[in-house]
């Protein structure tokens, strides 16, 4: 199937449930199905039951496991019709700057809360494994999160450190970056930076290109070769002897588009959830050459690998987006016991007068 399906072709390609469940199993499990497993036990000797369910179920032989197309992927346990998701990893897929949940809810007829889970469930599918890359990479560092009144410019206590780590593009290979949240017990010096840069580089292979930050001269000196250039002096770009030319161009081009998609499309992004919105970039920004379509496919491929991301705490291992567990699952406030009055006298009471049977005088 080609990659590039324009929103319009997709409602025609895809106008109702079945066609869009069929869609999902053929991404997860292959054209014709031939690779269907049980999540379970890994066998293929499983079997589509013929069923009135909303999902098509399906049956383990080996180990009598029930499962279907949303068991066990970033849609476990899902309620919203999946024509709903295959737009919802399209939207997102396809947009530069990313999709709010407001506008997502809006446009999928979903409730914000729903639309919001939603989002990070697909921004879960997008997340690509830590590699190591070598050749002239670039690192750098921002701060993400809103202005205080009443400090200084300089003001950081609010805000969040993020550094990447972007491969330069050569004339044969697409560059890469890595992004990541720094947590607020990490300080950003050259223990943090460095260990950061020794996670995802191969420095004996490496070219490294910073700014004039001490910090990154320790972890620097480990590298290949280091190159920095001086921000405060105004010095951005500067050949050198070697040939290189020492910039971090890229790193700061990179930061000024994720800062356009924070500011202009979220506004504001959570400590805890920043993580998966830098992962979602990242993804795109490593997709680049390909087109929307091609990209989107690619997330949705995904789905059976990928951390499952769910709203409340289930089990450990599981992100969950609230920490709390459901609501449902609070143990019920049991009502107090109604007190009988006690009696003043220890008289013994009346008896109390038990049905009339045969005829009354009324008749
Ligand atoms: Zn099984």
């Amino acid at each position: 199937m080609r990659g590039d399906l324009s929103l319009f072709e997709l409602t025609e390609r895809f106008p109702d449930e079945a066609s869009a469940i069929a869609r999902f199993e053929a991404l997860r499990w292959g054209d014709d199905l031939k690779d269907a497993h049980c999540p379970k036990c890994g066998s293929v000797d499983v079997a589509k039951w013929k069923t009135k369910r909303r999902l098509p179920l399906w049956n383990c032989h080996d180990c009598g496991h029930q499962f279907t197309v949303t068991s066990g992927t970033v849609m476990d346990h899902t309620m919203l019709p999946l024509r709903k998701w295959l737009l919802a990893f399209h939207l997102i897929g396809g947009s530069k700057k990313g999709v709010s949940a407001r506008y997502l809810a809006r446009t999928l007829s979903v409730t914000p809360k729903t639309a919001w889970h939603l989002g990070h469930r697909i921004r879960s599918a997008m997340t690509d494994p830590d590699k190591k890359v070598t050749g002239i990479v670039e690192t750098d560092e921002t701060y993400i999160g809103g202005k205080r009144k009443h400090v200084g410019k300089g003001y950081r206590k609010n805000k969040i450190a993020v550094q990447t780590i972007i491969k330069r593009s050569t004339q044969r290979t697409l560059g890469t970056s890595q992004t990541m949240a720094l947590n607020s017990a990490e300080n950003v010096d050259g223990r943090t930076l460095g260990a950061k840069l020794r996670t995802h580089t191969i420095p004996s292979k490496t070219i490294l290109m910073t700014d004039e930050l001490a910090a990154y001269e320790a972890p620097g000196s480990h590298f290949k070769d280091h190159h920095t250039v001086n921000h405060k002096k105004e010095e951005y770009v500067r050949q050198d002897g070697d040939g290189h030319l020492a910039h971090t161009n890229t790193a700061e081009g990179f930061f000024g588009n994720l800062k356009r998609q924070i500011h202009g499309t979220h506004h504001h992004v959570s400590k805890k959830h920043l993580p998966r919105y830098l992962e979602e970039f990242d993804y795109k920004y490593n997709t680049r050459d390909v087109d929307d379509g091609t990209r989107t496919v690619a997330a949705m491929k995904r789905i059976g690998t990928a951390k499952r991301v769910t709203l409340y705490k289930t089990k450990p291992g599981v992100d969950s987006l609230f920490d709390r567990s459901r609501p449902s699952d609070k143990p019920k406030r049991k009502r107090p016991k109604a007190r009988r009055p006690v009696r003043k006298s220890r008289r013994p009471r009346p008896r109390k007068r038990g049905p009339r049977y045969g005829p009354t005088h009324d008749e």
